[in-house]
């Protein structure tokens, strides 16, 4: 038995079962990781030694009884954009190689207090601007599926490690897709929570309203479990909601046979891939066949949704970038500076990448005085509508059903001088950003070249019970979660 391809619930019950421990299941993670991750560089940061002294005390404390929580002892992988007392946390960029923070963002804190065991930081594009993980620093990470292809981003480190058995389960960020694309595109779950559900102190801001935490784990009931400790209310984040955070674990039910479930036909239009279009189809089937209602819903304004996101996103980045100055964090030019603003301008020049600056440049642009209410004033009346047509949809349906990207993963290099074909990549997991909804990947399907699709079902906010309990449902009657890359 290897214990790295396990899941999160499987190794609970085989730890409380006396049959491992957790630094059995460390050693064996690591070990996988020093043999491959050369190939997937889903890493940023390893923390090893610190994982293995934790995990001996952790062990020490089941052996006494005293630590019963499902996460005891389970290693997680953390994206590299949440905060990390005493370890290292880049964003993916060169101007924080060599930020160490000096406390733990809230879902950390949570975490350790279950005593879950941090691997190390993953691989992500810098400032979680990107779709493909090209934009890092550290080098593109590549997709275990076919290491010639991009594993998605920006969270692409955090599913490629979870395809590829490097790690149990991970956290990413979602601003505008990056856990639901890059979960699509290596074939596992990945969670955006309500936002408001999960705190987000101590995440890196990229788009203040629009930034969420979320699981990217190997199957739904991992993701239940990890989204019942990172939830909550936070004081230390005000747009933390104070609402009740229900056990997901309950609605880990095999039924959809009460569900309404809506089909926007915004999404199934000219320009999505035909395997994708037939993958996403199928599955629609699939929960029509265990008893779902299925409706036809219409979200009129879905295709401005990526136009109002690239208003709103690189202007919310703009403002939240200004810190990085060359004083407060992290890095600062070396070169022969003649004043303040020329050392700003250097440090900036030298440790933000082309796709940063891009968006700098776009958000300052946006909020100019002159160009406010013409760009970033209409983006904020076009989010509305977005929202309003969800708010409508909602009224007639439970959770909607769509693809999570129009293609499957792309070639390395593809796209990389083609923004905007970049950015269409986010057409489907963008919207639901902008109106603050809940909304999952599952696994649903495979291209004829052997690359994962993947299935979104989005749900009301706070609702990430009925999504959980849907996609519980689809995973439990079929397979495609079980299928696993060859290393
Ligand atoms: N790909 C989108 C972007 O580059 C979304 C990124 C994200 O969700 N962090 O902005």
């Amino acid at each position: 038995m290897q214990l790295y391809n396990l899941t999160a619930h499987e190794l609970n019950k085989l730890t409380r079962e006396k049959k491992t421990c957790s630094v059995e299941i460390i050693k064996s993670i690591y070990e996988r990781i020093e043999k491959l991750d050369k190939r997937i560089n889903s890493y940023i940061t390893l923390t090893k030694e610190l994982a293995l002294k934790e995990a001996e005390d952790i062990d020490k404390k089941i052996n006494k009884g005293e630590k019963t929580s499902p996460l005891a002892g389970i290693p997680i992988a953390i994206k590299d954009v949440i905060s990390t007392k005493e370890i290292k946390t880049t964003c993916g960029s060169k101007i924080l190689s060599n930020y160490t923070p000096i406390y733990d963002a809230t879902v950390i804190e949570k975490l350790k207090k279950e005593n879950t065991v941090i691997l190390g930081k993953t691989n992500m594009d810098e400032f979680a601007m990107g779709s493909s993980n090209e934009n890092s620093a550290y080098g593109a990470c590549r997709n275990p599926w076919n290491t010639e292809t991009i594993p998605g981003g920006s969270s692409g480190g955090s599913a490629a490690c979870i395809a590829s058995d490097l790690a149990i389960m991970a956290l990413g960020s979602d601003t505008g897709g990056s856990i639901r694309q890059p979960a699509s595109m290596c074939g596992v779950v990945g969670l955006k929570p309500t936002y408001g559900r999960v705190s987000r102190y101590g995440l890196v801001a990229f788009a203040s309203s629009l930034d969420q935490i979320g699981p990217i784990t190997k199957d739904v009931e991992d993701s239940a479990i990890l989204l019942n400790v990172i939830s909550g209310h936070d004081e230390m984040d005000s747009t933390s909601v104070n609402e009740n955070v229900p056990d997901y674990t309950k609605y880990l039910i095999n039924n959809v046979k009460k569900l309404k479930a809506g089909i926007p036909k915004e999404y199934f239009v000219e320009g999505i891939d035909k395997e994708v279009e037939k993958a996403v189809l199928n599955g629609i089937e699939t929960l029509k066949k265990l008893g779902a209602e299925i409706t036809e819903v219409s979200l009129p304004h879905t295709e401005y949704a990526v136009a109002t996101y690239y208003i709103v996103a690189p202007a919310e980045a703009s403002s939240n970038l200004a810190r990085y100055d060359g004083v407060h964090y992290g890095y600062r030019t070396k070169t022969d500076i003649s004043s303040i603003v020329d050392m700003y301008e250097k440090t900036r020049d030298e440790g933000f990448g082309d796709e940063v600056k891009r968006r700098i440049m776009l958000g300052t642009y946006a909020l100019s005085s002159g160009y406010y209410e013409a760009y970033y004033l209409k983006a904020l009346k076009a989010r509305t509508l977005i929202k309003n047509d969800f708010d409508k949809a909602f009224e007639n349906c439970d959770v909607l059903i769509t693809p999570v990207c129009p293609t499957p993963a792309f070639k390395i290099g593809e796209n990389v001088s083609d923004p905007l074909k970049m950015y269409l990549s986010d057409i489907f997991t963008i919207p639901v950003n902008l109106a603050g909804l809940p909304a999952v990947s599952i696994p649903c399907g495979f291209s004829k070249d052997g690359l994962p699709i993947g299935l979104q079902i989005i749900g009301k906010p706070f609702d990430e019970g009925t999504i959980l309990q849907t996609a519980y449902t689809f995973e439990q009657n079929t397979d495609y979660h079980f299928k696993k890359p060859k290393m």
